[in-house]
């Protein structure tokens, strides 16, 4: 009789919540995060997220993007294919897609209000933890290889304007004039939001938080970021972009703040966002992906549809990330109407993506 209480005691004890055993239980959805013993190459990229419709291209503009995503995409696979690092494939994808007028970053960075342009990046190690970030540039021409060589050549993870220049003319990183960014299309976006805000500042504003970013309506696209999972198993993200149009005081957004717009581990996974900035910012987007899959061994899918679909929605944001867990599966969540988005799938074949279906 005895003996059998006590047994009954001891299961209890061990099924109980609290107990050590039970804590050991693998959590509902881990069988799901198991991939391949060795895990693949994994390679992912976007030019930004915003109000992309199905007809608000051109046939030739949408081709023009579609190539370029392309071929930044398998420059990095190839890189990583060849055996380079997930930190390289990363950085080759991104300076193609900064030289290309048609993104928000580098060549093709937005206009402040000022009529400058203000130009952020940053890179994750997901093996080693390492960061580097770089806000409000005007002269360096791939800011991504500058966080680069913040993360790897100094004892810092952020430099910022004139500091974080001068830091590039010690590693004889490419300078340029501040006319290279200077493009008719992104000088029209500013006229255009310049006088929306001055038929704004007739009407009278809603009251509470969306006063202030009610004049930031999130309406431009472009900014770019790339994942990578090497042959090694090491993660990286990063993410570059012009911020946004007509962007005020030095105003820096999520790009460049490591947990928000960019984020690596290779324990969990890597992501980079895209999209209204100050959102991202508040609920550190990136990271709280890969913490899900921490805390909760949840997918990276899953993970991602919480914080955009779930928590980013609530509070107002709109944008997308795309990301990869250390097995190689891949991610995209956004709530805005597209994403211009291209990564490799299971066999091995470029995808390229523009509209929400
Ligand atoms: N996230 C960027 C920013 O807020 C903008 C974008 O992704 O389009 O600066």
């Amino acid at each position: 009789m005895t003996t059998s209480i006590l047994r009954f005691v001891l299961v209890a004890i061990l099924l109980s919540p609290f107990s050590a055993f039970a804590q050991k239980l693998p959590p509902p959805e881990t069988k799901q995060l198991q991939g391949p013993q060795n895990p693949r190459l994994g390679f992912i990229i976007h030019g930004g997220a915003g109000v992309i419709t199905r007809g608000s291209l051109t046939a030739e503009r949408e081709k023009q993007y579609r190539d370029k995503l392309t071929a930044a995409l398998l420059a990095g696979y190839k890189a990583l294919q060849s055996g380079k690092s997930s930190l390289d494939a990363v950085e080759i994808a991104i300076r193609i897609l900064e030289d290309d007028p048609f993104f928000n970053a580098g060549k093709g960075a937005v206009f402040t209000a000022d009529g400058k342009n203000e130009l952020d990046a940053s890179i994750m190690d997901g093996k080693t933890l390492a960061a580097g970030a770089v806000a409000g540039l005007h002269h360096v021409k791939n800011p991504i290889t500058l966080a680069r060589a913040v993360m790897e050549k100094s004892p810092h993870v952020m430099m910022i304007g004139d500091g974080a220049e001068q830091f590039a003319k010690t590693q004889n990183i490419e300078l340029v004039d501040e006319k290279y960014f200077w493009t008719q299309s992104r000088w029209d976006s500013l006229q255009k939001v310049l006088q929306q805000e001055k038929e704004k500042s007739t009407t009278p504003k809603p009251k509470g938080l969306s006063e202030n970013l009610s004049e930031l309506p999130y309406n431009k696209f472009g900014t770019v970021g790339a994942v990578a999972l090497d042959k090694n198993g090491n993660l990286a993200a990063g993410t570059s972009t012009g911020g946004m149009t007509n962007k005020k005081f030095g105003r820096v957004g999520d790009a460049p703040i490591i947990g928000a717009g960019t984020y690596a581990n290779n324990e969990t996974c890597a992501v980079s966002a895209t999209g209204w900035g100050e959102f991202f910012i508040r609920i550190g987007v990136a990271r709280d992906i890969c913490a899900l899959i921490e805390y909760r061994a949840l997918t990276i899918q899953r993970s991602a549809d919480i914080v955009i679909h779930q928590k980013l929605q609530k509070l107002g944001g709109d944008g997308g990330i795309i990301g990869l867990d250390k097995f190689g599966n891949i991610a995209i969540s956004f709530n805005s109407e597209g994403m211009y988005r291209a990564y490799i799938d299971a066999s091995g074949k470029p995808v390229v993506q523009i509209y929400k279906d």
